[in-house]
């Protein structure tokens, strides 16, 4: 036999009984995936069949934990499909719909047995033919009727489902079981099947485990349909998706998978693709099944985003206000489209909470745009060399004493909020960025050539107060090392050696093209808005909603500055704390010569025409909340709050029904259907231009 083959199916072995048995996946469901499809593929190529019988089984088998439980009718697996394609291929065997699609649910299979309407026995799939009895686990959870509801009751009948849990009560139980010294699960379907098969019933009623109805067994159903069957089970009290949808046509159910992977996480729980069934029980019957699974259901799966990577190190970073935040530095990996070689830990908290070592294997999930997260460690690939992570009690970039801002903050910061050059390097960055004065020329990148170069050993910005009067002469010096633009690290070159380059000049002395466009951008931002200016300051909670309704309503920094901290905190959306701590941060020198010299240096630090501030909000908006959502034509987004906050009004970020009115364009989501259902009203962009228009004349 091939050496591949049998490599292969001594791993997969090796994998299913640490995933069925052990609860304890070693690698992420794509990389096992992938390889049962090699097997498979190889044993048909070479041998001719699968004999060993790995990739036609129902996996697993029913521990000695609980006692057997023999199926009245099988437990089947699903067949997967991963493209178009391949769905198209199975259409072509089954023949078209109608078909029914509803999510896949990650979690464990479960079959219920009701006699005359009564619950008697729960239990897991094992093999197909046996499972284990969790029927004392079972009938713990919540949702599930011990009594079924209504009248005409079958004297047996097998409800098969899921069992799982939400993804926000996965996090808080790993969180509390770390806290009691135990061992996390890596991911939610772990969670949900390591909390049923527990011996004690009272851990399992603990837990808030979920289950819902995806099809049943042994039955002689009373209606003809799928569809049918879940209205029917629905109104004897059984939990059914409310997410199913029959789809008349191949076309149809794409449409389907393809809307639901764009909402996939608004779902409370995790989903691995859609299941697209027969929807005729009649058609059903006709197609059967194989070994595994039957030919008239599909499971279409999504690509992956979950992965497994080694856990390199834990490090700490300081962002612009000193927060120390650890950070994993993980070996890179593609997950959900993009190399992830980093993930944010948050806190120390967060790190115990989750139960991760130094040199374990972790789970990291990376759902869309969202920003990749670590699930958990996989605990049975450690070997011992793993270490825990202890957060520093200095900063690593200046060696000031770490203390939390104000007692009982989980956060811990740096207190050298001056010279700190994590703080400032991130500040000057801060300043670049979209939300502060946009400088296109002044990116992460030039804010670490300008604050720590290698040479010269002065830096040229040593304090915001600089930037504005930098010179052709001062940046020429500037040598850096060559930063990686996705890592922010240094790059090396063969001989192990960082790259260091003159950042700012070229190679025959001239000046770089970098520093040219740095120095006409920081020349074009000085008119920028007052708004930005103030955002640009770094200080502690303004940001650009509260930074806007100050400067429109003060209309210089030296208004608001030499304001107290009653007509601070009454302006719309700023209140004591966001008061409390301009006044704080004006009270240092340091931060008054930056005001200072930018004035000096001709940035705008009052808006042209300003009648000083204004006793409460005025204006053709005055007293009115909007919120605007989605994309518009005529505008971004920024400019339309502008707008709005110039008319007086409040531009707000959420929906609540003290919202006078919500500015929908194309791609709005979740804060159009909140103003739906509150009945909040909602305007299209051709509106809320006349209404500008109105409110301006
Ligand atoms: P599966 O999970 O891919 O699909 C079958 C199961 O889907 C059914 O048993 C059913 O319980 C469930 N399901 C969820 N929603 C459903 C719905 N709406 N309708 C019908 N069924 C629904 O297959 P499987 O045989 O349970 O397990 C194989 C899976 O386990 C694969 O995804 C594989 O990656 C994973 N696995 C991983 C490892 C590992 O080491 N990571 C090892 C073994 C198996």
């Amino acid at each position: 036999m091939p050496d591949r083959i049998e490599e292969l199916r001594a791993q997969i072995a090796k994998y299913r009984d640490a995933y069925y048995q052990e609860n304890e996946p070693l690698v992420s469901d794509a990389e096992y995936d992938a390889l049962e499809r090699e097997l498979a593929e190889l044993e048909k190529s070479q041998i001719g069949e699968a004999d060993d019988g790995l990739t036609t089984k129902v996996g697993g088998s029913a521990s000695e934990l609980f006692a057997p439980h023999r199926h009245l009718d099988r437990m089947m697996s699903l067949d997967n499909v991963f493209s178009t394609e391949e769905f198209q291929a199975w259409v072509e065997r089954v023949g078209d719909g109608p078909f029914l699609c509803e999510p896949k649910i990650d979690g464990l299979a479960i079959s219920l047995t009701y006699r005359a309407g009564k619950l008697v026995s729960a239990a897991t799939r094992g093999d197909g033919e046996v499972g284990e009895d969790v029927t004392a686990n079972v009938l713990t959870i919540s949702g599930i009727p011990h009594q079924l509801s209504g009248s005409g009751h079958p004297e047996v009948v097998e409800i098969r489902g899921e069992v799982f849990f939400g993804l926000a009560d996965f996090a808080g139980l790993n969180a509390s079981i770390v806290a009691a010294g135990g061992k996390p699960f890596a991911n939610p379907r772990n969670s949900a099947s390591g909390s049923l098969r527990q011996k004690d019933p009272a851990v399992t009623a603990s837990r808030p485990l979920r289950m819902l109805v995806h099809g049943f067994g042994a039955w002689e159903s009373p209606v003809a349909t799928q569809s049918g069957v879940y209205e029917l089970l629905s109104s004897w009290g059984l939990p059914t998706t409310t997410r199913f949808s029959v789809a008349a046509d191949a076309k149809a159910a794409l449409d389907y998978i393809q809307s639901l992977e764009q909402s996939r996480h608004d779902i409370e729980h995790e989903i691995d693709g859609v299941v697209i069934k027969v929807d005729e029980l009649a058609r059903q019957r006709d197609l059967g099944a194989t070994s595994r699974a039957p030919r008239w259901a599909i499971a279409y799966k999504y690509p992956p985003e979950q992965v497994n990577t080694k856990l390199l190190d834990i490090r700490v970073s300081i962002g612009r206000t000193g927060r120390a935040t650890p950070f994993a530095v993980l070996a890179p990996v593609r997950v959900a489209g993009s190399e992830v070689e980093f993930a944010t830990l948050h806190n120390a908290d967060q790190v115990r909470a989750k139960g991760v070592l130094i040199g374990d294997t972790v789970v990291l999930r990376k759902a869309g745009d969202v920003i990749p997260e670590i699930l958990g460690p996989v605990t049975g690939l450690r070997d011992g060399t793993e270490r825990e992570f202890t957060m520093p009690e200095s900063c690593p970039e200046c060696g000031s004493q770490l203390a939390p801002a104000s007692q009982g903050d989980v956060d811990l910061r740096c207190p050298n909020s001056k010279s700190c050059p994590a703080q400032l390097r991130e500040r000057i960055a801060y300043i670049g960025s979209r939300s502060a004065l946009d400088i296109e020329a002044l990116g992460y990148v030039s804010a670490t050539a300008l604050t720590s170069p290698l040479e010269p050993a002065e830096a040229p910005v040593q304090s915001e107060a600089d930037l504005f009067d930098l010179t052709l002469e001062k940046l020429l010096p500037i040598k850096t090392h060559v930063l990686d633009p996705d890592t922010g690290l240094p790059k090396h070159d063969a001989n192990g050696t960082p790259k260091v380059v003159d950042y700012f000049r070229k190679k025959d002395g001239q000046p770089a093209e970098i520093a040219l466009k740095l120095l006409a951008n920081l020349e074009e931002v000085k008119s920028r808005d007052l708004w930005r200016v103030l955002v640009s300051l770094s200080i502690r909670h303004v940001g650009p909603v509260a930074a806007r309704a100050l400067a429109s309503h003060f209309g210089s920094l030296e208004a608001i500055f030499n304001a107290s901290l009653e007509d601070l905190a009454k302006v719309e959306g700023v209140g004591p704390t966001l008061a409390g701590s301009i006044l704080d941060w004006w009270s240092e020198d340091w931060h008054r010569e930056i005001v200072q010299s930018w004035e000096r240096a001709g940035v705008q630090v009052a808006i042209q025409g300003h009648q000083g501030p204004q006793e409460g909000p005025s204006g053709p908006f005055a007293g009115k909340s909007i919120v605007v959502t989605g994309t518009m034509e005529s505008m971004s987004r920024d400019q339309a709050e502008e707008r709005i906050i110039q008319l007086g009004g409040k531009a707000a970020s959420s929906v609540s029904k003290k919202t006078s009115f919500v500015v929908a364009g194309p791609g709005a989501g979740s804060k159009l259907a909140r103003a739906e259902q509150l009945g909040v009203e909602v305007i299209d962009e051709a509106e809320f231009l006349n209404r500008l228009a109105a409110a301006a004349n």
